[in-house]
């Protein structure tokens, strides 16, 4: 088996990389709910978020589930195990402050700039690239990889918990979400009403 460079196949791809990722960027997938209907349970950005990233799936050959408006996933390999991979594509309102327009995913000095562009949707758009990468170069699986994508993990995690009830668990996983190399773990939230 010929070695593969896998810096150079990830470097083939970098403009397509950019171009995907400020497409996602661009779409302001903040919690809506005034603005929710029975299609966009979460708003119209969630779920234009949601179809950018199963359209850009299906355009690659992946098999691609919508579940239930509120999750979905792409899919490749074979084999009864399987991995996954949770991203999501909900961002928390950009507040104040911004010197770059905050859906534009400019880059500037090698950086790319916009709400969700460390969490979760650079981290989620790296991800489908690697798993495309593989899928591009034929390599053999012996796994099921499924990128499943969050819709709500900024507020009510609606997401996760209808996913769960209607999909399969994997049976291992991993989670790209706001820094490399790893986050070992949030150790929790709380929320306060101060009086
Ligand atoms: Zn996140």
């Amino acid at each position: 088996m010929t070695e593969i460079h896998w810096m150079d196949e990830v470097l083939k791809r970098k403009d397509d990389f950019i171009k995907d990722l400020q497409g996602l960027l661009q779409i302001k997938s903040v919690l809506d709910e005034e603005n929710a209907t029975e299609d966009a349970p979460l708003g119209p950005g969630i779920q234009e978020a949601l179809q950018f990233l199963l359209h850009l799936g299906e355009k690659d050959g992946f098999q691609t589930k919508n579940v239930g408006n509120l999750a979905g996933h792409l899919e490749m390999g074979e084999g009864s195990e399987l991995v996954g991979v949770l991203g999501h594509i909900d961002v928390v309102p950009e507040g104040d402050g911004w010197s770059v327009d905050p859906y534009s995913g400019v880059v500037k000095d090698g950086k790319i700039y916009a709400r969700g562009a460390s969490d979760d949707k650079g981290p989620t758009m790296a991800a489908y690239y690697a798993m495309k990468i593989v899928k591009e170069l034929g390599l053999p699986l012996n796994k099921r990889v499924r990128l499943i994508i969050g819709t709500d993990e900024e507020s009510d995690w609606r997401c996760v918990d209808h996913y769960f009830k209607h999909e399969e668990m994997p049976t291992l996983g991993f989670v790209p979400d706001a820094d490399f190399p790893i986050i070992f773990a949030e150790k929790g939230i709380s929320d306060f009403d101060i009086v």
